[in-house]
């Protein structure tokens, strides 16, 4: 697999960033598959190695600093227990999937998006790696004698910058090229390069306007790199999906969407693309009171949203607005049935 730039942690950025000394702590759990942990050590190189008896030992210690955490994580290596598939949520898009499911490789994400659920759902900014691989394969086997199976891979983290690391993505490549009632999704904010086409994945591509990546989506590639990831995985023949999702309100949003949406379709052969997704930010309501208390001068999270069924939402007519605008730059050149909506009622 040669998906991203092993040596970077910023796959776009005009400054590659060294893996040495990323991690300054490197946390070791009970039993993890030593020899894959020593590539990774010297690999990473960290300043302290600590060995665990459990993950959570470190990961859900209370009273940590989230966003600080962030800006300079702890690498935990460790082995997931069961289960190791849970069913999509109600507010992501299952994209017709019957049996739709989501995993957990990894537990947060070397980017630093400000409106990212994962710091209302988790106690901690460290990054867990999970290295058991063969278990979450023994219960997809399982799975798949069952029913077919949708797995949207990359949820709970960014996998791209982290694939030196975890090889999760070439691990699941390799998996979804043997499996015929099988389809995976894997969602990224980089722009890896040479990814491998194959007719059961779908490689999604988070597309935000650049004041937006400038301003909440900190060490993603930029919009400029993601459109070149894109164009070149179509190329190639890959399978590639575009998520305008989430859309953000920021001042004059309208303009800045528009802008986007023109260099988007000037670069990207739209006819090409698998579908599209449109959505707009939403968060359950258990996570937004968190974001708010652990980014208290976050401008997105103090939106005066709609609660909906345990989510946050933004008012009905500014989703649908928002909804409309890259609908209609779009829908000339994709058939509607390949045109997703994060909120099909508005
Ligand atoms: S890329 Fe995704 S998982 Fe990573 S910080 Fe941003 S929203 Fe969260």
């Amino acid at each position: 697999m040669n998906s991203s730039n092993p040596t970077s942690l910023h796959p776009s950025d005009k400054r590659p960033i060294s893996y040495r000394h990323a991690f300054e702590i490197v946390y070791v759990e009970d039993g993890v598959d030593s020899q894959r942990v020593s590539e990774i050590l010297s690999l990473v190189q960290p300043r302290e190695v600590i060995p665990i008896h459990h993950y959570k030992d470190v990961f859900c210690r209370p009273h940590q600093d989230v966003v600080l955490q962030k800006q300079s994580p702890a690498l935990i290596l460790a082995n997931k227990r069961a289960p190791f598939f849970y069913p999509g949520a109600p507010v992501c898009q299952s994209f017709g999937n019957e049996h739709f499911y989501y995993t957990s490789v990894a537990m947060n994400c070397l980017f630093d998006c400000e409106y990212c659920y994962l710091q209302g759902m988790y106690p901690s900014g460290n990054v867990v790696v999970f290295l058991n691989y063969q278990d979450y394969l023994d219960e997809l086997n399982h799975l798949l004698t069952q029913h077919s199976v949708y797995l949207c891979l990359s949820y709970d983290t960014d996998l791209f910058p982290l694939e030196a690391i975890s090889h999760a993505i070439s691990f699941w490549l390799d998996v979804a090229s043997t499996k015929e009632n099988f389809r995976m999704e894997i969602r990224t904010k980089a722009a890896p390069k040479h990814l491998r086409p194959l007719p059961n994945v779908y490689y999604a591509f988070t597309i935000s306007p650049q004041p937006v990546i400038d301003a909440y989506e900190h060490r993603a590639a930029s919009l400029q790199n993601r459109l070149q990831a894109v164009k070149e995985a179509l190329a190639a023949g890959c399978k590639v999906r575009l998520c305008f999702d989430p859309m953000i309100v920021v001042p004059n949003w309208e303009d800045i969407y528009k802008e986007m949406l023109q260099e988007v379709l000037s670069t990207v052969p739209i006819e090409q693309l698998s579908d599209v997704s449109i959505g707009s930010f939403r968060i359950s309501k258990d996570y937004l009171k968190i974001l708010r208390r652990v980014r208290p001068d976050g401008a997105i999270g103090f939106y005066p949203f709609r609660l909906k069924d345990g989510y946050y939402h933004y008012p009905d007519d500014t989703a649908a607005r928002m909804q409309s605008l890259v609908y209609d730059a779009i829908a000339s050149r994709l058939p509607a049935e390949r045109i997703f909506f994060d909120q099909e009622s508005l």
